[in-house]
């Protein structure tokens, strides 16, 4: 289905960017609070997220979200039962420890989560370990000017064979640093591997992978800066736009998204207003060739819940125009072939609440990838510090997704029916 897409416009003048001297102890101003809602509908989710409250995660009909005494009246008329968490800003100081590292580095105790400099690092690390399967490009810049660092693997890694390309991405949302960390397992599993792995081998010599470790450095690094935790969300062009609801299928369609600029699921000016969903938009727009795209699968990783989702986001219906019951349940099979081998819980998109303009809507909806999301670890957060995990779990719960990668690998071969 056709979309409109312009040029994104970076207004250079809305930058808000606030430098934070490492001796700071200022947090950012924020009265709302953090509660969780226990037996919810997708209904009553859609209509919270509506609301303007921001879903933190999600799981087994408790919802945790950030509300506002407008979005908690909203709740309670509904005759929802909230239990309050704590403030934002409260919970996030608790997070922090008291001793700020450096203005550029996760806190105190984190540091084994990778800053961008880092990412940057390990990615030029493998190129140079790796340069015959692997090669490190981007897909275009963000709002600040980071690249958007591409890191393809494959046999023959300078030339396009005719494989199918499977996508990884991370990270469009700042706080879900986990994601980076699962981008980069990929990254390192795939080419240290190479050569004495037998299933690594077998796969980097029959697919091009391709891994965007980081979709919104901007975020990420802002979300550290200072060196504690912001609970940043969305990108840092004004006051942000939430990359996950600005891409150009169905955009703004549906109420799953919103048009106030301050809101944490800000849909942005247009579809692809944000660089960053419009670089990685042209990035699979172009791997179309011969009239056929050449990337047939796609996992775009998030935190938190536990969960595999697929499309569509949008609506409530299995099918829908664009998704017949036979690809409903393609979709079905290998998310929950893929939950099986993590014990995530597997679902479609709406059933949690109603997004529209997501990354799996469009890569589906518009070019047919096979697309899922993954909502990482842990199960439940306790609010806002279910986005901020000790690194003790970045092995332990990065490997925990190995099986079902391989999984997607394998069936980016299979046609979709
Ligand atoms: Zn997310």
């Amino acid at each position: 289905m056709g979309n409109t897409r312009r040029i994104a416009a970076v207004v250079a003048g809305m930058a808000l960017i606030v430098p934070l001297s490492a001796t700071t102890s200022a947090q950012p101003s924020d009265d709302r609070t953090v509660y969780e809602i226990s037996g919810t509908s997708a209904e009553d989710r859609t209509a919270l997220a509506r609301s303007g409250a921001d879903v933190l995660g999600v799981r087994d009909g408790t919802v945790t979200l950030i509300a506002g005494p407008a979005e908690v009246s909203a709740a309670r008329a509904k005759g929802l039962d909230l239990t309050e968490l704590g403030g934002v800003e409260e919970l996030l100081a608790e997070r922090n420890p008291d001793v700020r590292t450096s203005a550029n580095d996760f806190p105190a105790g984190d540091e084994d989560y990778h800053t961008y400099a880092e990412v940057t690092e390990e990615l030029e690390r493998a190129v140079a370990e790796h340069g015959d399967i692997a090669s490190l490009s981007s897909v275009g810049d963000s709002h600040e000017g980071r690249a958007l660092h591409l890191l393809k693997i494959s046999d023959n890694v300078a030339q396009d064979e005719d494989e199918p390309e499977v996508l990884f991405t991370c990270n469009q949302h700042a706080r879900e640093h986990l994601t980076t960390e699962m981008c980069l397992r990929i990254v390192e599993r795939f080419t240290d591997g190479y050569g004495s792995d037998p299933v690594v081998t077998e796969l980097v010599d029959t697919r091009e992978i391709l891994v965007v470790p980081t979709v919104n450095p901007d975020g990420a690094e802002y979300d550290i800066s200072g060196g504690y935790y912001h609970g940043w969300r969305k990108n840092r062009d004004g006051s942000g736009t939430d990359l996950n609801r600005n891409w150009g299928y169905q955009w703004g369609c549906c109420g799953g998204s919103s048009s106030w600029p301050s809101s944490d699921t800000y849909r942005g000016t247009s579809a692809f207003s944000a660089p960053e969903t419009a670089a990685l938009a042209a990035f699979v727009d172009s791997r179309v060739v011969g009239g056929e795209q050449q990337i047939t699968a796609h996992i775009d990783f998030h935190t938190y819940s536990e969960l595999v989702l697929w499309p569509f986001g949008y609506t409530y219906a299995d099918t829908a125009p664009d998704m017949t019951r036979e690809q409903a349940q393609r979709f079905q099979d290998v998310g929950t072939a893929m939950a099986a081998s993590n014990g995530y819980t597997p679902q479609q998109s709406s059933d949690l609440y109603i997004t529209d303009g997501s990354v799996n809507d469009w890569m589906w909806g518009e070019h047919g990838i096979l697309s899922l999301t993954f909502e990482m670890y842990p199960a439940s957060g306790g609010g806002l510090d279910g986005f901020y995990p000790p690194d003790e779990v970045i092995e332990p719960e990065t490997r925990r997704n190995d099986e079902a990668v391989q999984i997607l690998l394998e069936e980016a071969g299979n046609p979709m029916p």
